[in-house]
């Protein structure tokens, strides 16, 4: 953990409400509506007991919260980390909820999240935690009610153990209650890129609206996981100069360009991207204020705050993270007239590629990667216009007019299914 992160705590939740105010205010919501939408449909805190390997019981928190369920099934990610907190996992779900509508999928906003470091945990205990919390969540998920997906420090293994469980509790296999799984179970083709992919069609979208040319730009992520590690290598695809990359051990900068593959090949060996061959050590704080034309925040929330806002030096950002800026630093960031790429639209690529294996699964249909990819674009090539246009025509900037866009559609749908009873 970086001592950038035990800086003063900023609360998810608080932010995603305060954003969420933001369009509210601005839409003039009904005051019902507006405190419906303001808070989660469901929250469930569970305990739960593992078997560890030396033979003790070690006892974890989890959480399951569906914030809306307005415009279909919960939709929503699982994320295992030590910071995990019913808080971070509502402010997560709400901005599903908005991520779905924003790019026109029929789903609701979930998450979920164990308090654990997996980094800790030997495979056989991860396997145990993830069937258990899986088994004590089965009262909210299913492929009709709610549909987890991977997330930080989870993966196609960990959707497979979900789905085997859940699928054992039923009596026969249920592929469509979570996406993000192995292709040999059921998972779409470009899944695992789909963040990424989605992350850069909005960059490409971004650069030609400045008219940016992405083949002379310097690129600069932060976080190599999933969603980093392939953006980085994405906008490399693209022509561009990847000049900086990070993970929890740390931050690294070359000037003339980082190879990514290389990168990829020196992590998965030593554990780091710190290290690597012709690199320099930098902080994580340094990394973010590195000049640089795009800059992709792929790891947690709350990176860019009003401490570090003024010092970024990037012309795009583009949130490949949830959270990763706050509504001050959004401020500030505008009036620097930087272009601001948000989460709900930036990351959107992975819960709408979930959303096509999904389709996929109940149709028990596989589709080729050219195919995943080519509808892909299309949506984020379409929802990136839209909420460029509300941008323009409200003279806002682009996270509010992504809330406009899809706090509206989410307001629509709710308001038509009436209040029951
Ligand atoms: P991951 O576990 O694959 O990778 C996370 C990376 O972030 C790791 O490389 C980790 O070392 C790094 N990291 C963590 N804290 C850091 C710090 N303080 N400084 C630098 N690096 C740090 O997770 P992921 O799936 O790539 O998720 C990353 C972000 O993208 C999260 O915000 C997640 O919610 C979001 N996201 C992921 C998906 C998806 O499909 N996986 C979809 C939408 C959004």
């Amino acid at each position: 953990m970086t001592t950038e992160q035990a800086a003063p705590a900023i609360n998810a939740w608080e932010v995603a409400q305060r954003q969420f105010d933001l369009a509210a205010e601005r839409l003039n919501l009904d005051p019902g509506l507006r405190a419906v939408l303001r808070e989660p449909r469901r929250a469930l805190t569970v305990h739960f007991p593992v078997h560890m390997d030396d033979g003790t019981v070690e006892v974890f928190t989890g959480y399951r919260v569906q914030h809306n369920l307005g415009r279909g099934p919960a939709k929503g990610g699982i994320r295992y980390h030590q910071d995990v907190s019913l808080d971070e996992v509502k402010a997560l779900a709400m901005w599903m909820t908005w991520k779905c509508a924003v790019v026109g999928i029929p789903y609701g906003g979930g998450k979920g999240g164990v308090v654990v470091d997996p980094k800790k945990l030997s495979r056989k205990e991860l396997e145990a935690l993830t069937r258990r919390f899986t088994t004590e969540i089965s009262v909210l998920i299913g492929p009709e009610r709610d549909i987890p997906a991977p997330d930080v420090n989870t993966n196609a293994q960990v959707m497979a153990w979900m789905m085997d469980t859940y699928s054992m509790h039923q009596g026969y296999t249920v592929p469509g209650v979570v996406t993000g799984k192995p292709i040999s179970l059921g998972g779409s083709e470009g899944r695992n890129e789909a963040t990424a992919r989605g992350c850069v069609f909005t960059v490409v979208d971004a650069a030609r609206h400045l008219g940016m040319d992405l083949a002379t730009a310097t690129v600069v992520v932060q976080g190599f996981g999933n969603a980093g590690s392939i953006a980085a290598k994405l906008m490399q695809d693209e022509g561009s100069t990847v000049i900086g990359v990070s993970d929890t051990g740390g931050a690294i900068t070359k000037a003339d360009g980082l190879d990514i593959d290389r990168v990829v090949a020196w992590k998965k060996e030593h554990g780091t991207v710190v290290g690597f061959p012709g690199s320099t050590t930098i902080s994580n704080a340094e990394l973010l204020e590195l000049p640089c034309d795009v800059l992709i925040p792929a790891a947690l929330e709350n990176q860019i705050t009003a401490r570090n806002a003024e010092r970024i030096r990037a012309r795009i950002i583009a949130e490949a993270a949830n959270g990763p800026t706050t509504p001050d630093a959004d401020d500030i960031l505008y009036k620097k007239g930087v272009f601001l790429i948000p989460d709900i639209l930036a990351n959107a690529g992975g819960v709408t590629v979930s959303y096509f294996e999904w389709v996929q699964d109940l149709n028990r249909d596989h589709w080729s990667e050219a195919v995943v990819n080519a509808k892909l674009k299309e949506i984020m090539d379409r929802s990136f216009a839209e909420v460029i246009e509300m941008a323009r025509r409200e003279e806002v900037n682009m996270r509010t007019a992504a809330y406009l866009v899809a706090v509206q559609r989410v307001a629509d749908a709710t308001r038509m299914r009436g209040l029951y009873p």
